[in-house]
């Protein structure tokens, strides 16, 4: 069986340009004509005419704000169990900033509900006082 990257090179009408940090987005007021983007390693600069481009999702979430609170993963993903429980009792979490390995619309949404479940569960079961002092 052909593997993908292998099968994506022997396509004729695909370039693959590899290390590239993207810089610019041009447009003409009307629509995207092109974009800009630095060869790593090299700082060069480059810049293509295109009518279109699909954003991928970047791989670090927005968590260093969370460092030293509920433990992130090597990736900086908040680690949770299968309720939504992060290392800090009380604390839920849901979505692609966790380690949830499916990073979807739709499981973020059942997430977001599994999270919310769990802090009511979590909240019926603590002590009025409690809840209040923490
Ligand atoms: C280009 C692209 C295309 C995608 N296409 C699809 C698709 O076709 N189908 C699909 O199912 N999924 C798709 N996804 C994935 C989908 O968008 C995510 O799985 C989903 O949005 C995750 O929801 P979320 O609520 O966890 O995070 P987000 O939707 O990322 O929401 C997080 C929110 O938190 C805010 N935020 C971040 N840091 C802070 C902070 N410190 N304080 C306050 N607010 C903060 C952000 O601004 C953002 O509004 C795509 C993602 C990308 C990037």
């Amino acid at each position: 069986m052909m593997c993908c990257n292998a099968k994506l090179r022997s396509l004729p009408n695909v370039s693959i340009v590899l290390n590239a940090q993207t810089t610019e987005m041009l447009g003409n007021g009307q629509r995207l004509t092109g974009l800009r983007w630095l060869e790593r390693g090299t700082a060069l600069r480059h810049e293509l005419a295109v009518d279109g481009v699909f954003v991928q999702i970047g791989l670090l979430p927005n968590t260093e704000w969370l460092k030293g609170t509920v433990k992130l993963s090597p990736r900086g993903e908040i680690v949770i169990d299968d309720r939504g429980q992060t290392s800090l009792p009380g604390v839920f979490a849901a979505g692609d900033a966790t380690t949830e390995p499916y990073k979807q619309i739709v499981v973020a949404m059942g997430a977001g509900s599994t999270a919310a479940l769990s802090a009511f569960d979590h909240l019926i079961r603590t002590p009025a006082g409690a809840a209040q002092a923490a």
